[in-house]
């Protein structure tokens, strides 16, 4: 559990007034505070499982600039850091592309070549999708502002993947790709069991799981699926979906970059409105006595968006 990592991009936060500048959530989250140091839980944790690689620096960094060139995408500066303990793989950039690459050496050395090129090349499908990396957030309390993040991360997955699906749909390296987040699934175990137990917030839990498996639905794959059966979970999957035909329908609004988070943030306050413990606990979709309050709070600036929820929490409530 230690090492459930922020799997992919992670984004430097700005400061645009009334907005506010913020940390990094998903690193804060995910690492325990107990811990002895994050380098330590990395090495601990990844050299338990086999060994793939032997991934240089330099030829992780060739790597990526080979990858980004054969995608045609343009960067100015690129900058590659071992971050060990916190992030997995994970791209910033700012609007001028300086691209700084994060990695967990040893995490990538669990990957084979072909799953580490795989993994490059989601991080580089941030890049194609995205103008810049970094957050735009309401002002509020710490948690409010990491609330944001979760959910702006979780849209920022959907994009990225969609992206990789319109590249890579068929080819080999979404069978590696595939590899890679499979492997993710004990710890997706992990999260759940500690919701259960209630040693994690559910709703904390929930996203963590989403953020993971969104690639399996935009794929087309059917293992997240199979795990959500294995464990009871069909109506996790439901709720996915759900928030897939919310992101599709944001996508389609083709807002700028701000009013696109401000749009996501928006919809979160709809997406809360579930239980996320009958969700994980009891595989049941249960709407909170707060989601018809926030129906009304978005009406007024969403109307389709609000329909939707409205539709979903009838039809939910005369079964
Ligand atoms: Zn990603």
């Amino acid at each position: 559990m230690a090492l459930h990592m922020a799997s992919h991009k992670g984004k430097a936060p700005i400061s645009v007034t009334p907005r506010v500048r913020s940390e990094r959530s998903r690193d804060q989250i995910r690492v325990p505070s107990s811990s002895p140091s994050l380098d330590d839980i990395s090495k601990e944790f990844f050299s338990a499982l086999p060994q793939k690689s032997n991934p240089s620096y330099a030829w992780v960094k060739a790597l990526f600039l080979q990858i980004l060139k054969e995608m045609g995408l343009t960067i100015t500066t690129i900058e590659t850091i071992v971050r060990r303990g916190t992030t997995q793989a994970q791209v910033t950039f700012d609007e001028t592309r300086n691209v700084k690459l994060g990695y967990d050496d040893n995490w990538l050395r669990t990957l084979d070549e072909e799953e580490i090129r795989a993994v490059l090349s989601h991080e580089a499908c941030h890049i194609a999708v995205l103008p810049y990396t970094t957050y735009h957030l309401k002002m509020g309390s710490q948690s409010f502002v990491q609330w944001q993040m979760i959910f702006i991360d979780l849209y920022d997955e959907f994009l990225a993947h969609e992206e990789f699906r319109r590249r890579f749909g068929g080819s080999k390296i979404v069978e590696a790709y595939t590899n890679v987040r499979t492997r993710e699934f004990t710890s997706l175990d992990n999260v759940l069991r500690l919701s259960k137990s209630g040693a994690m917030d559910e709703g904390h839990a929930l996203f963590l799981i989403l953020n993971d498996a969104i690639f399996f639905p935009i794929l087309g794959r059917p293992e997240f699926l199979q795990w959500c059966k294995a464990n009871g979970l069909n109506n996790t999957y439901s709720y996915l979906n759900w928030l897939i035909e919310d992101f599709n329908y944001v996508e389609s609004l083709r807002l700028s970059r701000v009013e696109t988070m401000d749009r996501v943030v928006l919809a979160a306050g709809l997406w809360t409105g579930v239980d996320a413990g009958s969700l994980l606990k009891e595989d049941k979709i249960v709407f909170l006595p707060s989601a018809q309050k926030a129906e009304d709070l978005v009406r007024e600036k969403d109307p389709p968006l609000t329909e939707s929820w409205l539709q979903r929490r009838l039809a939910m409530s005369a079964s």
